[in-house]
């Protein structure tokens, strides 16, 4: 398998899923091998640096130690996020942390969109300040890793380790997606690593601040996402 060029623009159906039936007998640890053999430095970490990115990053670290993560920095974000951003960068400090900015400031949106356009617009804004970005932060990529899991919602449940990833040209690699809350949260305690204080307040998901509530003990982990709209739980990058 090693020997296969692999990239979307070549992967057939059938090649999803031979690579997938193959990742399934490893761990973790050797999904993210493959992924660096195949990839190398033409992958990216997309990282939202909630729970299941800190399991992420300490695992991106065992197997590439200058691993390209880009946090998408809308500057809509806690505080509490950006001093764990910082914590992260010195327990790891070989790794290239990119906060990529939107095109626009603040400023620069409310005037041509409209004030608070998380609240008028909440799919544009994520857009604008998301998507887009991520786009941009793909360019010359071939693939990138997201920590997604099968149980965080219904419209996660059918990822798989490598998925083909259309809105990005690319290749989307999840190498959490058999993992469980327990088992992110197992990981974290027993190898003391740092995460955000909002999960100990409520917050099973964390993203903009503008558009994340607390949620009550044992709720769908996303529900407190886009709390104000009627039926938003993912930002599109997903979707
Ligand atoms: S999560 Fe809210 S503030 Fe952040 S980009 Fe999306 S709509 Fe805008």
């Amino acid at each position: 398998m090693s020997n296969q060029t692999f990239s979307y623009a070549t992967l057939a159906e059938q090649d999803y899923q031979q690579v997938n039936e193959h990742l399934a007998k490893g761990d973790t640890l050797d999904t993210l091998k493959w992924a660096y053999q195949q990839f190398g430095e033409k992958l990216v970490y997309a990282c939202s640096f909630g729970a299941e990115a800190m399991v992420m990053i300490d695992l991106i670290y065992k197997v590439r130690k200058d691993a390209k993560i880009v946090f998408l920095d809308t500057n809509k974000h806690f505080k509490e996020t950006y001093t764990l951003i910082d914590e992260v960068k010195s327990r790891y400090p070989e790794l290239q942390i990119e906060l990529k900015l939107p095109d626009l400031t603040l400023e620069q949106q409310a005037q041509q969109h409209g004030d608070e356009l998380w609240k008028s617009n909440p799919d544009l804004c994520c857009n604008l300040r998301k998507i887009k970005p991520l786009h941009e932060a793909l360019d010359g990529a071939q693939a990138w890793l997201s920590g997604l899991r099968r149980d965080q919602s219904p419209t996660r449940a059918n990822t798989e380790y490598i998925n083909p990833d259309p809105k990005f040209s690319s290749i989307k690699v999840c190498p959490l997606i058999h993992w469980t809350w327990d088992d992110v949260w197992n990981y974290i305690k027993t190898f003391q690593l740092p995460y955000n204080p909002l999960h100990d307040q409520g917050y099973p998901s964390i993203g903009c601040e503008t558009c994340t509530l607390p949620v009550e003990d044992g709720a769908d982990s996303r529900l407190g996402r886009w709390a104000h709209t009627t039926g938003k739980t993912e930002c599109g990058l997903h979707s």
